[in-house]
């Protein structure tokens, strides 16, 4: 129930024009066969032969003696048909009715299904004995194919296989992106291209990252003008790195290098290389190199290069599509040392893990340039808001700075989204312009998701809430090195039921104090619960995930832990799988999982006696909660006066 503020980022997903058709139009071919199945039922709705039993015939038609002949078709069928001369009869009007251009209508005007050519004969001869010779009925046998049936017999199950055969090549086709459409396009590339008239983003879109800026700018200078360089016999980089964490603006930075050069920029995901069938990576990477050289100078950009640029030979025996990344690294090598330095393609790529990437990828000749791109401080976030704020109406009354400043860990993505989120939460309250309260709620909701004011909570429950809150603002007020108190709440929000928002300073160094007493005033809302309830409910799952998570840190990751020493068993090339194999022994592992407890028990137990000796404190928060669910830093120091200095010494780990 303690939402620090750490946002999900999220990265921006390029926007890619929709595939083009591929001409011919697959609902008509549908629409043919439903129509084809349904024939027969038509035909036999339109036609006027009438079908009669034996007993029908006998007694209205040949007793009559009516019939002018008998057909037999295919031993299957006779068919009537009615002497012309009764189309004056009332019993046979209808069905000799004259048909146009026709005269009487020719027949046959009633069929009968006979079981056996024999049995119908001996019926017939029964029927016909008291008729004299002369007068005996004509029975014709015929034998019809049906060229259309089976014709359509044929045809039917090859055309099914060939539909569900292009439908599954389409389908696998369609995963990798568009272009992947039939099967004669597979191996070509899936890149979408940005021509350079179309692309209209410049330096001046991307804010805070002046160094990255700088790196670039000799890229944009030499995709304008490349004698100033050649002249002199420099070799220009054929591949720079561009690595960061998501939203950072990886993607951002390589198109506006596009846009300020004005050239063409091809724009492609690492793991659209990667499909099911073999040897079609490679053969991507080949018609993606061959179209940008036909439109060079331009840029390449490689989205997620670590998708494919992974060390070779590592974890091969958990993934077993490793050849098939092989092949298509190998052939991106190739392809990079193929093109001559001057060419006038360049090649960017984003990855935000550097330190997993194949060390052929990063040798000279080949991405050789790393730009690092980091989430941004203070002062960056104001000039990224300015950059997405130039298209808002905005009141007077917003200050960039204070939003700059309650922002950090931000990325430029999540910024964007605030801007914009902003922008609709104004609209939806049918305001003029947005209002610094729109950001905040935009804040909040970024960080925290969106308030759930309809949720049912009973007021026992509520109650809970609020002494759960109020100990973390409690404990967190009353320790140092914790980050400052902004507000806390206790109306639902996403998934949690309250939060705590704190400001964090932006320190590059914690110190164990630091996060000892973050531990104290994480597990702040248990020990409350303890204390005023003498029970503790599910509601702390989230803050002792964290408690767990970060005491481990101190003891694995910090070397903070006096029996554990100074050791870290951090993996920064991330090639470890800790799930597998860990990096000591049994022994050292059970006694990290005992400092651990420990750590963490005397943290709550410290917690619990700050809760104790301020309890009146604790109780006056709570039900300020109660009565106005939002609180801020303004309300707490009504209650409890301005944030003691030195109330209480830093903590020193166990
Ligand atoms: P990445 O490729 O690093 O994941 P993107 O470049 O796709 O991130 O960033 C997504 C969006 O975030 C961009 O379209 C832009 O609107 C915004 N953004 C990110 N960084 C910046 C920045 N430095 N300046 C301005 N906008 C940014």
């Amino acid at each position: 129930m303690n939402a620090v503020q750490k946002s999900n980022t999220t990265p921006g997903t390029p926007q890619k024009p929709a595939p083009v058709g591929s001409g011919f139009n697959w609902r008509w071919m549908y629409v043919f066969i439903v129509a084809l199945l349904l024939f027969p039922y038509l035909s036999s709705l339109l036609s006027t032969v009438k079908e009669i039993t034996w007993q029908e015939f006998e007694k209205n038609i040949l007793s009559r003696n009516a019939v002018e002949k008998i057909v037999v078709v295919n031993n299957e069928k006779a068919n009537i048909y009615i002497k012309a001369s009764f189309s004056n009869d009332s019993a046979f009007r209808e069905v000799l009715k004259p048909v146009v251009g026709k005269g009487v209508n020719p027949g046959p005007q009633y069929s009968i299904t006979i079981g056996s050519i024999e049995s119908f004969e001996r019926k017939l001869d029964e029927a016909e004995k008291a008729f004299p010779a002369n007068e005996k009925i004509n029975v014709f046998y015929e034998k019809k194919t049906d060229w259309f049936w089976g014709i359509l017999g044929w045809i039917i199950p090859f055309f099914l296989i060939f539909a569900l055969w292009n439908y599954l090549l389409r389908r696998s086709g369609g995963m990798g992106g568009m272009g992947g459409s039939s099967i004669f396009n597979f191996g070509k590339s899936t890149a979408t291209l940005i021509e350079k008239q179309q692309s209209n983003i410049t330096f001046d879109d991307v804010a805070g990252l002046e160094e990255a800026e700088m790196e670039v700018r000799e890229i944009v200078d030499f995709l304008k003008s490349p004698e100033t360089f050649t002249k002199l016999g420099a070799k220009i980089p054929r591949g720079v790195m561009l690595v960061g964490p998501p939203g950072t603006g990886k993607t951002l930075l390589a198109k506006a290098v596009a846009g300020e050069a004005q050239v063409p920029f091809f724009s492609i995901s690492g793991s659209e290389f990667v499909e099911m069938f073999v040897g079609v990576g490679a053969s991507r990477v080949r018609d993606l190199f061959k179209q940008a050289k036909e439109k060079a100078p331009c840029i390449i950009f490689i989205d997620e290069i670590d998708a494919i640029g992974r060390s070779r030979g590592k974890g091969a025996f958990l993934s077993g599509a490793n050849d098939e990344r092989e092949s298509t690294l190998n052939q991106l090598l190739t392809e990079m040392d193929g093109f001559g330095t001057n060419s006038g393609v360049i090649v960017l790529a984003a990855t935000n893990r550097a330190d997993m990437l194949d060390p052929a990828l990063l040798r000279p000749g080949r991405f050789d340039r790393h730009i690092y791109l980091e989430l941004p401080n203070m002062n960056e976030r104001e000039a990224i808001f300015k950059v997405h704020m130039r298209s808002l109406v905005m009141d007077d009354s917003i200050d960039i700075h204070f939003l700059a400043s309650q922002t950090p860990g931000f990325s430029g993505a999540d910024i964007a989204n605030i801007c914009n989120e902003s922008a609709l939460i104004a609209a939806r309250k049918k305001k003029s312009k947005i209002t610094r309260e729109d950001f905040l709620d935009a804040i909040d909701r970024v960080v925290a998701g969106l308030e759930k004011k309809s949720k049912i909570i009973s007021p026992e429950e509520k109650k809970i809430i609020a002494y759960h809150e109020a100990g973390h603002a409690l404990v967190s007020w009353l320790l140092k090195r914790v980050d400052p108190l902004v507000k806390v709440s206790i109306i639902p929000r996403g998934k949690s039921l309250g939060a705590a928002w704190y400001l964090p300073e932006e320190k590059q160094l914690r110190s164990e104090t630091a996060f000892t007493e973050h531990i104290c005033a994480t597990l702040g809302g248990r020990a409350a619960e303890e204390i005023i309830f003498g029970e503790v409910s599910s509601g702390a799952l989230d803050d002792l995930e964290k408690v767990t998570r970060e005491a481990y840190m101190m003891v694995v990751y910090f070397g903070f832990n006096k029996k554990i020493g100074n050791v870290s068993f951090y993996d920064s090339t991330g090639q470890r799988d800790n799930g597998l194999q860990k990096p000591y022994s049994e022994e050292t592992g059970s006694l990290i999982d005992e400092e651990v407890r420990k750590l963490v028990t005397d943290a709550y137990n410290r917690t619990k006696e700050i809760l104790t000796q301020n309890k009146v404190s604790l109780q006056k928060l709570a039900d300020l909660l109660l009565t106005k669910e939002v609180i801020y830093k303004e309300d707490i120091e009504a209650v409890l006066g301005k944030r003691p200095e030195f109330s209480i010494e830093p903590l020193k780990a166990g």
